[in-house]
Parts: C-alpha cells; structure tokens; sequence
C-alpha cells in the first residue's frame, strides 16, 4: 500500500485485506458490484462522541444533509444528532422521513421556491432567510395559510472565513443578509405573519486550521450578539455555522477538535450570557461522514503508454467529481488511494489511476506508488463520504450509477 500503515479514516486492516463495518472490502465490493460506495456506520458515530466529547456542553450537533443524502446515512446520523439542515424540498422531505422532529429541521439555500417555502411552514421546520424578498414571500405563505412560519434570518457577515475551501460570507453573496442590512430587516419582520427565533450564520467550510475556526467563531458568537440588540424578540436559536474539514491531500493535518472545544467553551459562556433563552448549534457536513466513506472501483485495463503505466478502472469523475479535482480545487492532487486487498504490502510500481469516461479529466490518481496491480483489483479511495455520488454528474456518458452501502 502507498502511504501511512494504517488507513486514513480508521478503517481496519486484516491481513492484507480492507475492512469495512466488520467485513471485508473484496467480500462487499463482490456483492454489491462495482463501483460502489461504502459509508462505515461505527466510524460515522464515533466521529459524533468524539465530536461531543471534544465540544462545550449542550452546544447542539446538527448534520448537513447536502454532504451525504443517502437516506439510510441521513437516518443513521438522525439518531445521533440534534438537527438536520437541509438545502431543498427533496432534503426536506429525506429529514422528515427520519422522523427527526420538525423543530429541530432547518431549511438553508437561495432561491427557495414557493412551493419549497410552502412546505416548509407546513411542516413546521425553521427557514433560514436568505433576503427580505424571500421574508415577504413567505411571510404571505404564512399569512395565507393562517400560520406564522418559524424564521431564522440568514446573516452575511462582513468578516470572510480565512483559508476556507469554500467561502460563503463575507463580501457580496448570493447566501443570507449583508449583516448591515439584518437591523432593518428585523424591523420589518417584527411586523410579518413569522415567527422568529433567531440567527443563521455560516462563513465557510473545510478549514483545517484550528486557530482560523476560532477567529470566525468568536466573531460570529460577537456578531450574534450584536444583532440580538435589534430582534424583534428574545433569540432563542443561533446557528454557529461550522466549517470543519477534514484531510483529504498529502500534508493535509487533522483539525484539532480539542483545541476548537476549549476555544469555543468562553465564546459561548459570553454568548449565553448575552442571549439567555437561545440554544446554540453549529452544523457539520463533511467532517461527521467525509472519513467514514470509501470509493471503491475494480481495474478493467491496464496499460503502458510511453513509459508511464495507467491502470482504467470501472469508476469516475461522473460517481466522485471531487476525487477528479474538478469541484471547487484550483489544482488536482490525489486522494489516499489503497488497493483493496493488498494492504500493507510495499509499492513495487507507479501508476495514473484514471476512471472510464472518454475525456482526460477522469483521473482517479496521478503517480500512485503501488503493489503491483493487475485487473481485477479493487482501488480504494479513502475520504470518500462526502460529496461524492450526490455531487457528481452521474448522468454524465451514461454509466450506471455507483451503488452506494451503509454497513
Ligand atoms: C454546505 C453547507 C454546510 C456543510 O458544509 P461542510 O463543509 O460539509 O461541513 C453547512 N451549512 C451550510 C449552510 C452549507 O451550505
């Protein structure tokens, strides 16, 4: 195997072979077919106690669906967590299904339709407002429905979330109010068929400095209770954000939750102070699955041209678009790659890893050290769990999808 003897993630090795959820990679991949996706239900939940055991007390846990919407990951999570956020009426409808209570539901995102706002206030889930149009459309909802909706409003901090793989506050965005806006938003809101409880606000993701998470948590915790000055009501939920990331390239180093808990414990006592009846949460995505998944695709072909050898599997950028370098990175560079049952065994050859669909963006791994490789072979992608089969344009040349399994 290239890389670390033990496998990212926490997976387990015996002998030679990759396991998964108390069986072995070769034994699933030989059931389900290939190219699959294989999430490790054990290693989803002891990622939230540790998460918890890491984080203040009563700082509630909520889960981004958007980072793995598979509905028996979003169940099992479900049963884990304090809230679900979701980001459309398909979301909503995979967080409901959980039998998650609706108060404990948020609905994030631009460009909720109508109808997307209509069955929300139905359902009695909380929407987080992305712009006073949105207000007043769903206030109208409301008002025809004879019902006032629970709001939260969505704030664009003018602080930006530093060395952040995707920034989404700070300057102008498509995502929340410009927080010099919010005070007369609230002021007009006081007056809607709403219901308010309170603040949104979510700066980036996928930071692994522990000491940049820090900076934008006490500026959001500040931030918040500045704005509480001016609700029409006493907050009773403030959404923290998040934006925990997880290694996933060469030199990458896990975040240090540890550290971030410690942090953040003063920052919420102020916060708590200043807002007494509100509950506070931040929402994770990719941190509570990314590791806990695994993409596995079987080796069709192997060929040498002009020196350099390439092994073509039966997988792709149109199952795991991020594994490609082609979702939000400036410069590819590879994933933890192992074959599935060859673990531990030293690399003997180097090799481009490269997905079946005809077009020179499908590369699974670029130079890979290797244990000789024949086909047959199950390359594993470690890191895989989240923003993969939901994130990649699976109709794309019109292979069948990646199974996907929660063991
Ligand atoms: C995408 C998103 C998340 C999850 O991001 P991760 O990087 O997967 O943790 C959380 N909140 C909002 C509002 C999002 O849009």
């Amino acid at each position: 195997m290239s890389g670390p003897a033990l496998p990212p993630g926490g997976f387990e090795v015996r002998g030679q072979e990759l396991m998964a959820g108390g069986r072995s990679v070769t034994e699933l991949a030989g059931q389900a077919g290939t190219p699959l996706f294989i999430y490790d239900g054990a290693l989803i939940a002891r990622r939230v106690s540790d998460l918890r055991a890491a984080m203040p007390a009563g700082l509630g846990l909520h889960y981004a669906i958007k980072a793995n919407p598979l509905p028996s990951v979003v169940a099992h999570l479900a049963a884990l967590v304090d809230g679900l956020d979701v980001a459309s009426s398909g979301e909503l409808e995979r967080a409901l299904a959980t039998g998650m209570a609706p108060g404990r539901i948020s609905f994030a995102g631009p460009g909720k339709t109508d109808a997307e706002l209509r069955a929300a206030a139905l359902a009695g889930i909380t929407v987080n407002l992305e712009s006073a149009g949105e207000m007043r459309r769903l206030a109208a909802i409301s008002a025809a429905l004879g019902i006032r909706a629970r709001v939260a409003v969505r704030v664009n901090p003018l602080f930006e979330l530093r060395q952040s793989g995707m920034r989404m506050g700070g300057g102008p965005r498509q995502f929340g109010v410009d927080e010099e806006m919010v005070p007369a938003l609230l002021d007009e809101l006081a007056g809607l068929s709403l219901e308010f409880l309170g603040f949104h606000i979510f700066a980036g993701s996928q930071v692994l400095n522990g000491e940049v998470l820090i900076d934008c948590l006490g500026k959001t915790v500040d931030l918040a209770i500045r704005l509480a000055a001016d609700a029409p009501a006493p907050v009773r939920y403030v959404n923290l954000g998040g934006g925990f990331g997880i290694p996933y390239f060469p030199g990458d180093v896990a975040l240090d939750i540890g550290r971030v808990g410690q942090a953040l414990a003063p920052l919420l006592d102020r916060a708590r102070a200043a807002c007494p009846d509100a509950s506070f949460a931040i929402e994770l995505g990719r941190y509570l699955v990314g590791e806990a998944g695994l993409y596995v695709s079987r080796v069709v072909d192997r060929k040498v041209s002009r020196g350099k050898t390439f092994l073509v599997t039966d997988g792709g950028l149109h199952h795991h678009l991020a594994l490609s370098g082609n979702f939000g990175q400036v410069i590819r560079k590879n994933y933890p790659v192992a074959i599935a049952g060859r673990m531990g065994v030293a690399a003997t050859e180097t090799a481009d890893i490269v997905g079946c669909l005809c077009t020179p963006l499908d590369r699974l791994g670029d130079n890979v050290a290797l244990p000789e490789t024949a086909i047959g072979d199950l390359v594993v992608v470690f890191q895989s769990g989240a923003y993969g089969a939901s994130a990649s344009p699976s109709g794309f040349l019109g292979h069948a999808p990646a199974a996907e399994l929660l063991v």
